[in-house]
């Protein structure tokens, strides 16, 4: 059961087309797999749309024309997560197809780089200074103690962890901003896949993640 959700500024921003690509990678990928922040997601769609009928009667705004562009996007990327046909839902995808689109395939077509002990990482989206990755713990392995400089979405997609007393798994969606300092540790059932969405460089607490930060690209 999903506890952790993005909230309906997030989902609104959304429905409204004007999140950065990897944000909007993970909104999409939460909302394939919670039905509440889907239905909160339609009404929102619902709402520009009777908006964008009153005002046709008058003058064309200067940006309905992308708002209406980007309700279609967006439209059409709920369409693509439409449950799969029966042939194809034999074996459940871990990537929802949001994210299939950027990795090529489900989690086997994934091409990880080591990133430090126990993790690796892929990275899929790098735009607008906000970067997308997929990372994998291995289970009771932690990532690096760190703040944020900027704010950092984390979805789980397989597995679990723990990160201030609180666990997220699949579907939960994590939202840290610069006030939080956590050392996330991958639950002991399985590894931890997730995706990580960082709008800044993080701010790592020791010697090691800092002489690594250059060369991982993080
Ligand atoms: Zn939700």
């Amino acid at each position: 059961m999903i506890t952790h959700h993005p909230g309906e500024e997030l989902v609104a921003a959304y429905a409204a087309g004007t999140l950065d690509e990897a944000s909007s990678l993970a909104i999409a990928t939460h909302l394939t797999l919670c039905p509440s922040c889907r239905h909160a997601f339609l009404e929102f769609e619902a709402l520009g749309a009777a908006l964008v009928d009153e005002m046709s009667v008058v003058p064309m705004a200067q940006d309905a024309f992308a708002a209406t562009m980007a309700r279609a996007r967006a439209g059409v990327e709920l369409r693509l997560d439409r449950p799969p046909s029966p042939a194809r839902q034999r074996q459940p995808a871990v990537l929802p197809l949001p994210l299939q689109n950027y990795v090529g395939g489900d989690l086997a077509a994934a091409k990880w780089r080591p990133l430090g002990p126990g993790i690796h990482h892929m990275p899929l989206i790098s735009a607008d200074g906000v970067t997308a990755r997929l990372l994998r713990i291995a289970p009771g392995k932690s990532v690096f103690a760190h703040s944020h400089g900027g704010s950092e979405l984390t979805l789980v997609l397989k597995g679990s962890y723990e990160a201030g007393g609180e666990r997220f798994a699949r579907g939960d969606l994590e939202m840290a901003d610069d006030s939080v300092n956590h050392r996330p540790v991958a639950g002991m059932e399985d590894v931890c896949v997730c995706l990580a969405v960082t709008d800044a460089p993080l701010r790592f607490d020791n010697w090691l993640g800092r002489l690594m930060q250059p060369f991982i690209g993080i």
